[in-house]
């Protein structure tokens, strides 16, 4: 049986699992490869505060492009019986969806699932495969490897004296990473869609929560009901230079602001012709839009449920939440907390500092992309972000080495890439072409038919699926789903389960 290793159990990696187990039309051994305990979660879907929704309505996060409701039907069956296609829902309900979409995919695909709970620690190719070490020294063999390591927070801009802090929370995504802030006021560091989840987390009777960031932007909030996208003028979609595209997109939006009264679908016409735009500019433009104007599309691309805003909103007019417009400029350790001065020449005494400033996609900041960079096996991305791609993901590094990526490692290549809408199609196509590369029903991938396969409809052979856990952690993903769909009961929850 051919093997591939999809390495990162988060949303990208389980999904991609789900598609090569659902799709293979001849076994193929799955290995999902991740320390973490659970299956499905990820950076975005771990948190246990059922305060914390979903940025996209439900009717957009379908696992399966094919099968747009295909969410909806699930929270109906499971969770929410009520669920609407406009509710932004729990992300810890997402999570579980995606685990549970996999442990179905295990059991009624000829394939065989493994889940490894492990770090890999470098790829290397050997004897016609693929050799991948390990944290825990146990190596793993596989024919095809995907990368779908996501991106995590990193706290480079932090004084070393707050680095080495206990007071400091770096990853605030880590397990129960906010469950014990000490007492006192805290510092959030950055402005966007983190931050927002964290204050309200956070925010209790008595504590001040300190928003800092160098640009002082917030997301934008979503408009119920929403207006439909409007399409960008052609000229736009050929811009060639930042100069033009800025002017092109300041009166797309205008335009579409006089007609429909929002500039939301104005943003969300641009969607479709995002990555064909972002190729055409050249590398110096790319760099350019990153340090200037990338934080501006976020906060109006990636924008908050109503209801995540009138919470905020009511820290704030409670007077609990403040906001700065400056970086951490010096950090010192007192007795009792963090005396802390922000560029703006404010000082904070706080309890604690919590990283808020978003993930970096940087070779650099991934100790196993540098090792696959210095085996030749992947190379950066444009503008220095992720990794270099071709079709359906492939890595184009010196070697033709078979490995695939998706998700936030192709920004590089797409720019618009880390969310699911993307993401699901990008599962799709790595499957798919990992599938073809092992010698797996190639004539089938010509039919539509086959690829808009409804879920756990695999047709062509059928062997008994088998799905196994090693290193024998407990795996609250698909073996700790209830029945029902419900999230099972997590280790470490909070009074507010942060
Ligand atoms: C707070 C937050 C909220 C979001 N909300 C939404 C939303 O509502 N809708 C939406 O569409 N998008 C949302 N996103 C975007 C989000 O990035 C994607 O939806 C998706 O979760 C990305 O999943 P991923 O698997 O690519 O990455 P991750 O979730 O980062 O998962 C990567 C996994 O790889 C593992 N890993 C990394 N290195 C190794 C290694 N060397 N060996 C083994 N395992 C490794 C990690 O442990 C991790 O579990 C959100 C993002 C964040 C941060």
């Amino acid at each position: 049986m051919r093997t591939v290793a999809v390495v990162g159990a988060g949303a990208a990696g389980t999904l991609t699992a789900t598609r090569l187990l659902r799709e293979a039309l001849e076994p193929v051994h799955v290995l999902l490869v991740d320390p973490d305990l659970t299956t499905g979660r990820g950076v975005a879907y771990s948190t246990p505060d059922t305060r914390h929704l979903l940025n996209v309505p439900a009717s957009g996060m379908s696992a399966y492009a094919e099968e747009p409701d295909h969410l909806v039907r699930w929270l109906r069956g499971s969770v929410a019986p009520d669920a609407q296609p406009h509710d932004f829902v729990p992300r810890a309900w997402y999570g579980a969806y995606l685990a549970t979409l996999l442990a179905r995919a295990a059991d009624t695909g000829p394939g065989r699932l493994t889940r490894v709970h492990d770090t890999v620690t470098r790829v290397e190719e050997h004897d016609g495969g693929l050799l991948l070490g390990t944290a825990s020294g146990d190596p793993l063999e596989a024919d095809a490897v995907v990368l779908a390591l996501g991106t995590r927070p990193a706290a480079t801009w932090a004084p070393d004296e707050l680095r080495a802090s206990p007071r400091f929370v770096p990853d605030p995504w880590a397990p129960a990473a906010l469950a014990d802030l000490p007492d006192g006021d805290v510092l959030l560091v950055g402005t966007g869609l983190t931050m927002v989840d964290v204050a309200i987390t956070a925010d209790r009777p008595g504590r001040a929560l300190h928003a800092a960031s160098r640009h002082g932007v917030l997301p934008r909030t979503h408009r119920l009901p929403t207006t439909p996208p409007v399409d960008p003028p052609n000229g736009l979609v050929h811009c060639t230079d930042l100069p033009s595209l800025r002017r092109l997109v300041e009166e797309h939006v205008l335009e579409t602001l006089e007609i429909t009264g929002d500039w939301r679908p104005a943003i969300d016409g641009l969607r479709s012709v995002t990555t064909a735009v972002w190729q055409r500019l050249p590398d110096a433009d790319k760099r350019a839009f990153l340090a200037e104007d990338a934080r501006t599309w976020d906060a109006h691309r990636h924008r908050m449920p109503p209801v995540t805003r009138a919470r905020l909103d009511a820290v704030a007019e409670a007077g609990r939440l403040v906001q700065h417009v400056g970086s951490v400029a010096e950090v010192e350790e007192t007795a009792d907390g963090l005396d802390v001065r922000l560029t703006d020449g404010t000082t904070l005494h706080v309890g604690s500092v919590v990283n808020c400033t978003g993930p970096v996609a940087d070779l650099a900041a991934d100790p196993l992309l540098g090792t696959l960079y210095a085996a030749g096996l992947v190379s950066p991305g444009a503008a220095g972000l992720g990794l270099a791609t071709g079709p359906a993901g492939r890595v184009t590094g010196p070697t033709a080495a078979p490995v695939w990526t998706l998700g936030s490692l192709r920004r590089g290549d797409l720019w618009e890439s880390t969310a699911m809408p993307e993401i699901r199609v990008q599962a799709a196509d790595v499957a798919r072409a990992v599938l073809a590369h092992l010698g797996d029903g190639t004539a089938a991938l010509a039919d539509p038919a086959v690829a808009a396969r409804p879920t756990g409809a695999v047709g062509g052979l059928r062997h008994a699926a088998s799905h196994e856990s090693r290193n024998g952690a407990a795996d609250p993903g698909p073996a700790g789903d209830r029945p029902d769909g419900r999230p099972a009961a997590r280790p470490a929850a909070g009074p507010v389960a942060p």
